[in-house]
C-alpha cells in the first residue's frame, strides 16, 4: 500500500480521522485516517529506499509507466471528476476540463518529452584557454520532494506536480488539503494502479500541522501550492533547513479590456474568469480595468451575463457555479465586500448568501465604482466577486494593474495583437494571456510561476521539470597530461606572460591581440616546478 502510512501510534489528543464534506450541502462524504505527524520521518526515509532504485531504472522505463499512469486516469476519468465536485463543490464539467484534463495531459506530456528535456546538454566554451574541454550538465533528481497542495484543484495541482518529479527520478511524499482528502487517497491509489513502485508516492494526510512536519521532516524539495500566510511559514521552516523550495501562492490578476476589444467576447472572458470554480482559483480574474469609452457596453454585458449563471450543486449537468468550499471562505468574501461597499463600492449584481441553496453559497458579484484603498483591490477575493474599474486610457490600466503586491497572471484584450502584446511585456506578472485568461494553467508547455507575493519558483513545462532535478556540470580535460597554464610555478616570466594572455584575449583589435600570442604561448609552454 502507498497511500496513507500508519504504523506509529497514535497519541490520544491526535486527530486520528478527516471528515470529507461536500460543500455544497455540508454533508459527510468520507472518513480517512489522518497520519500522524511523529510517522513523517519514517514516510520520508521510506520514500529515500524506494528512490534510490527508482532512480537507477532506465528513464523510458519510468516513462513506460508515465504513460500507464495516462491511461489510467483516462479510463477512470468519470469517477475522478465526481469525486473532485463532491469534493470541491465545482461544476463536474469545470472537473473534467480541469483536474482530469490536466493530469492527463500531464502524464503524457512528460511521458513524451522528459528523455529529450533531461538529456545531458553540451556545454560549448567560448574561452580559448578551455577549449580542450569538453563538458555536459547533467540533470539528476534531488530524491524526495515534498508537495503539499491546497483544496481548489485537488486532483490536478498534485498530479501535475509528481508526474515531473518521479519521471526525473524523484520519490514523493504528498500533503493534500485536508477539506480534499478523498481526492488526496484518489491519487495515491492511481500512482499505485498505474505500478508505481511501494513508497514511491506516499500520500500523508492532516492539517497543517501534517505539513508542517512533512518540511520538517527534512525532504529534498518542497513543492508549496496554497496561500501568501501558509507560504511564508513554509519557506521559513525551509530555510530552517537548507531545502529549497518552490512556492505557488496567491494572485490578484487583472484584466485590461481595451476600447477595441470584441466586447461580447471579453464579457464573456470576464464572467467565466471570475466565477469558474466560484472565484476559487489562483489565477482568477479579479479586477478588470476598462477603457471609459467602452465601459458601461462592458459591464451591462457583465451583468447580463452573471444574472444568467445557474447555481447548484456541481453534479447537476446544468450548475455553473457551484457552492464556495466553506462558511468560513463565504464570511471573508462578505468582508471584503462589505469594506469595499462602505469606500464608496456599488454592486452591481449578486452580492448575498444563497443560504436556500446550502451553507457555502454566495452569488456571483459584480462590483463598481472599486478603488485601491479597497481590500477588495487589494486582498485576495479568492471567491466570486468581480471588480470593474473604468480608466483613462491603456497607461492607467498597466499602472493598476502592476499597483499590487501579486503578480501571477494577467490578460489584456484587443483585436490589435501587436499592441497587446507591447502591453503584455509591461505587466508585472508570471504569466499574461492576450485574448484569453486562466487557459494557460492547463498548457503542458507553458510555465506557472508568480512574481512578489505570488511566490517564486515554477511548476508546469520544462521549467518545472527543470524545479525538480539538480544541475551537476561535468567537465572532462582532453589534454589530461598537459599541467594547466594557470598552476603553480609562479614567476616573473609567467607574469610577464599572464599579461600576454590577458592581451591576446581582450586588448581591442585583433592586431593587437596576434601580437600578443607568441607571449601569450609562453604560459602553455613552460616548465611547471611544482
Ligand atoms: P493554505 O495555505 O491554507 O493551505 C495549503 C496547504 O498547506 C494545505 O495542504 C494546508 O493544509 C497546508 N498547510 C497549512 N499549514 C501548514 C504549515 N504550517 N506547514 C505546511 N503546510 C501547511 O491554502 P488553501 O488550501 O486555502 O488554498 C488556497 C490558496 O492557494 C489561495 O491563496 C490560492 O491562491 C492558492 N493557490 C495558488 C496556486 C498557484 O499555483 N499559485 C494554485 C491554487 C491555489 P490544510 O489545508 O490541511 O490546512
Amino acid at each position: 500500500m502507498q497511500t496513507t502510512a500508519q504504523d506509529a501510534p497514535t497519541k490520544a489528543n491526535q486527530v486520528t480521522h478527516l471528515e470529507s464534506l461536500d460543500p455544497a450541502t455540508g454533508e459527510v462524504i468520507g472518513r480517512f485516517e489522518a497520519t500522524p505527524p511523529e510517522n513523517l520521518p519514517l514516510i520520508v526515509e521510506r520514500a529515500r529506499e524506494a528512490q534510490k532504485k527508482w532512480a537507477a531504472r532506465p528513464l523510458r522505463e519510468r516513462c513506460a509507466l508515465l504513460r500507464r499512469l495516462r491511461d489510467v486516469l483516462f479510463a477512470r476519468r468519470a469517477e475522478i471528476a465526481e469525486v473532485v465536485t463532491r469534493e470541491s463543490g465545482k461544476p463536474r464539467i469545470e472537473a473534467l476540463f480541469s483536474d482530469v484534463t490536466v493530469a492527463i495531459d500531464t502524464a503524457g506530456h512528460y511521458a513524451r518529452c522528459a528523455p529529450r528535456l533531461l538529456r545531458p546538454e553540451r556545454v560549448p566554451h567560448h574561452n580559448l584557454a578551455v577549449k580542450a574541454k569538453s563538458a555536459w550538465l547533467e540533470y539528476e533528481p534531488y530524491g524526495v520532494i515534498g508537495i503539499i497542495s491546497p483544496w481548489n484543484y485537488p486532483f490536478a495541482i498534485p498530479v501535475g506536480e509528481i508526474v515531473p518529479a518521479v519521471v526525473a527520478g524523484n520519490a514523493v511524499v504528498l500533503k493534500p488539503s485536508e477539506l480534499t482528502p478523498w481526492c488526496g487517497a484518489l491519487v495515491g491509489e492511481i500512482f499505485e494502479q498505474a505500478g508505481f513502485p511501494r513508497d514511491l508516492v506516499q500520500v500523508v494526510q492532516g492539517g497543517g500541522e501534517v505539513g508542517a512536519a512533512l518540511v520538517d521532516a527534512r525532504p529534498d524539495k518542497i513543492i508549496f501550492t496554497g496561500s501568501v500566510v501558509t507560504g511564508r511559514r513554509v519557506a521559513e521552516a525551509c530555510a530552517r533547513h537548507l531545502i529549497p523550495s518552490v512556492l505557488e501562492l496567491g494572485g490578484k490578476d487583472a484584466m485590461i479590456v481595451l476600447a477595441d476589444a470584441d466586447l461580447d467576447v471579453a464579457s464573456s472572458a470576464a464572467v467565466w474568469g471570475s466565477f469558474t470554480n466560484c472565484g476559487q482559483a489562483c489565477v482568477s480574474v479579479e479586477r478588470i480595468y476598462v477603457e471609459r469609452g467602452v465601459a458601461e457596453k462592458f459591464t451591462d454585458l457583465c451583468v447580463a451575463k452573471t444574472q444568467r449563471l445557474k447555481l447548484g450543486h456541481g453534479l447537476d449537468a446544468d450548475t455553473e457555479v457551484g457552492p464556495m468550499i466553506r462558511e468560513s471562505q463565504v464570511a471573508r468574501v462578505e468582508e471584503q465586500l462589505r469594506d469595499a461597499r462602505a469606500r464608496g463600492a456599488r454592486v452591481l449584481s449578486g452580492g448575498q448568501r444563497r443560504a436556500d441553496l446550502g451553507p457555502c453559497f454566495f452569488e456571483p458579484t459584480l462590483v463598481t465604482g472599486v478603488d485601491h484603498s479597497m481590500r477588495l483591490m487589494q486582498e485576495e477575493t479568492f471567491g466570486p466577486v468581480l471588480a470593474i474599474s473604468a480608466v483613462e486610457n491603456a497607461g492607467e490600466a498597466v499602472r493598476l494593474a502592476n499597483d499590487s503586491e501579486f503578480g501571477l497572471a494577467a490578460s489584456v484584450w484587443t483585436r490589435d495583437t501587436r499592441r497587446g502584446k507591447g502591453i503584455a511585456s509591461r505587466l508585472k506578472s508570471g504569466a499574461v494571456m492576450v485574448n484569453d485568461a486562466l487557459s494557460y494553467f492547463g498548457i503542458c508547455e507553458a510555465p506557472h510561476g508568480g512574481r512578489g507575493a505570488s511566490g517564486w519558483g515554477h511548476t508546469h513545462s520544462r521549467l518545472g521539470l527543470m524545479e525538480l532535478v539538480q544541475v551537476k556540470y561535468v567537465d572532462v580535460d582532453r589534454l589530461a597530461r598537459w599541467p594547466k597554464s594557470w598552476w603553480f610555478g609562479y614567476d616573473q616570466e609567467l607574469s610577464v606572460a599572464a599579461d600576454a594572455f590577458l592581451e591576446a584575449m581582450f586588448a581591442p583589435g585583433w592586431r593587437r591581440r596576434l601580437a600578443s600570442l607568441r607571449g601569450a604561448l609562453k604560459t602553455v609552454f613552460r616548465g611547471h616546478r611544482i
